[in-house]
């Protein structure tokens, strides 16, 4: 099931599309993440729904996927993903 999301790891754009065609027409939308926060706190599902910033409304939804870290690792180049030079 996490194949596809492995190989498209890097699209992150297109995992997002999807995720907000979806969200977009069937789910709520928050004003911020702390009201989209707050929602799932409300649902218990802490460490089960995460939020996302949607780029097409503006607003703040749900997903039961959690987000890629801001910084995506480029293919091809993981190696200096673990070194620390400080
Ligand atoms: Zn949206």
């Amino acid at each position: 099931m996490m194949a596809w999301w492995l190989r498209n790891r890097g699209d992150l754009d297109d995992f997002v599309d999807k995720d907000v065609a979806r969200s977009c027409s069937s789910k709520d939308a928050y004003p911020n993440e702390a009201s989209a926060r707050a929602q799932i706190a409300m649902q218990g599902m802490a460490g089960s729904l995460f939020t996302y910033e949607c780029r097409y409304c503006a607003s703040w939804h749900l997903t039961r996927r959690k987000p890629l870290p801001p910084k995506a690792p480029t293919p091809g180049r993981e190696d200096d993903e673990d070194e620390d030079e400080d």
